[in-house]
């Protein structure tokens, strides 16, 4: 069974506080969840989780991962902004981005980020920087299907990231004539896999070929990157990935790999987003209109444009209405919201309790890639996000979006811009 973070109670307070709708974020759990990541990896002395700040990209989410110790990953202008404005910088910023402008980069340079090239023109970009890093991560791609055990997991082939294992040598070669003295090596091959295997199938990949391009081309390595794709049950059937096991698995393959070919000084490091946040975080709506036709509606103050997954993916997200966890789930509903596209449906075909108007709805797991991915379709404003802090208080992190927003952007005759 899943179950809120929160009690139907204490919820409904905080909805008569903020009004729906509204993302609520767990912070006792943000942090509980960071200190088994750092335990499981305790082993190796250079470990740092670099949160992907696309997934959930609020200073206040952003402070509470420092103190646990983490850094940050981003892929734009804007979200390095983001880091300085937390007060992240050098080495706690990981830049891996794609199709990078110059701009970009000079920032991430300028903030004295750990840079990770997509690819092998980005050299070009490197060399015109006011001056060489000291260190550079290259993303690694290798094509074609990446399996474990027969199961396919995706296709890099298809992956418009990193570079051909060639490719990699001859930036390694250039890079050293210009003057970069340290390597990282990146990978990100598998998205929301729930399976321990991932991380140790991907860390013995990519220790082995360090290994062999240190050996090929004598440049001196000391990262190794894993960067995202650990998965969260979004389904309530889902089994959780073991990260106390995911830890050891890699562990195991350092030992194999890297300690016997003289590497066991390298840092291992991950880009996590979702593993980090998702679970951590809700969708707080109000059921609002009810709608009987071919089927039965329920539709919520909240839209896709507060959490596209649904209509992007059509992705899983449990539901519960609070205070009737307990109740017999004896009706079949559509939860809906209210944009002018039919994929605007957080459920289908879901049973549920019987629903009333003015039902808090919660979404669960929308911590990560829930508010980040929001938009303006059909003019519908984004949502607050509110802190649930470990004390039990909470804090506005986030307030909704005004029509006023909505028009800050238009180059409208100043007259006719007054709402
Ligand atoms: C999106 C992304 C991540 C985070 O992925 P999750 O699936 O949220 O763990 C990490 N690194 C890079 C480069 C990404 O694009």
């Amino acid at each position: 069974m899943k179950k809120p973070f929160v009690d139907a109670q204490t919820l409904s307070r905080i909805a008569a506080q903020y009004g729906t709708p509204f993302h609520l974020y767990d912070e006792k759990g943000i942090r509980e969840n960071a200190r088994r990541l750092h335990k499981a990896f305790a082993w190796n002395p250079g470990f740092k989780e670099y949160f992907a700040v696309k997934a959930t990209p609020n200073p206040a989410i952003l402070q509470i991962l420092k103190e646990e110790g983490c850094g940050v990953d981003c892929a734009t202008y804007t979200e390095l902004l983001l880091a300085e404005k937390t007060g992240f910088s050098g080495r706690e910023i990981m830049f891996s981005s794609n199709m990078t402008p110059m701009r970009d980069f000079e920032l991430a340079h300028r903030l004295g980020a750990t840079i990770n090239l997509d690819d092998l023109t980005d050299v070009e970009y490197i060399q015109r920087l006011p001056s060489i890093p000291e260190m550079v991560c290259l993303r690694y791609n290798p094509g074609g299907n990446f399996s474990i055990s027969n199961e396919i997991m995706d296709t890099p082939g298809e992956a418009k990231y990193g570079m051909t294992r060639p490719q990699l040598n001859i930036a390694i070669e250039q890079l050293l004539k210009l003057g970069v003295r340290e390597f990282g090596l990146h990978a990100f091959l598998a998205s929301n896999t729930r399976t321990n295997e991932y991380y140790p199938a991907l860390a013995k990949i990519l220790f082995e070929l360090v290994r062999d391009l240190q050996a090929e081309t004598g440049a001196r390595f000391t990262m190794v990157n894993l960067s995202g794709g650990i998965g969260v049950p979004y389904h309530p059937g889902e089994e959780p990935a073991d990260i106390m096991a995911i830890g050891a698995g890699v562990e195991k393959v350092f030992n194999e790999v890297l300690v016997p070919a003289g590497l066991g000084h390298l840092a291992v490091v991950a880009e996590l987003g979702r593993f980090m946040l998702a679970p951590y975080g809700h969708l707080i709506a109000t059921a609002i209109r009810r709608k009987e036709i071919h089927k039965s509606y329920i539709g919520l103050d909240a839209c896709a444009a507060d959490l596209m997954r649904p209509a992007m993916y059509g992705a899983y997200h449990h539901i519960t209405i609070a205070g009737k966890e307990d109740a017999p789930h004896d009706h079949i509903y559509d939860v809906v919201g209210g944009l002018c596209e039919n994929n605007d449906k957080f459920a289908v075909n879901r049973p549920l309790p019987q629903i009333e108007l003015g039902d808090l709805v919660v979404i669960h797991d929308t911590g990560a890639h829930g508010f980040s991915m929001g938009y303006n379709y059909n003019g519908k404003l984004r949502s607050a996000e509110v802190l649930l802090r470990a004390d039990g208080s909470t804090e506005l992190i986030r307030r909704a979006e005004t029509p006023e927003d909505y028009f800050a952007t238009l180059l409208l005759p100043q007259a006719s811009l007054r709402l």
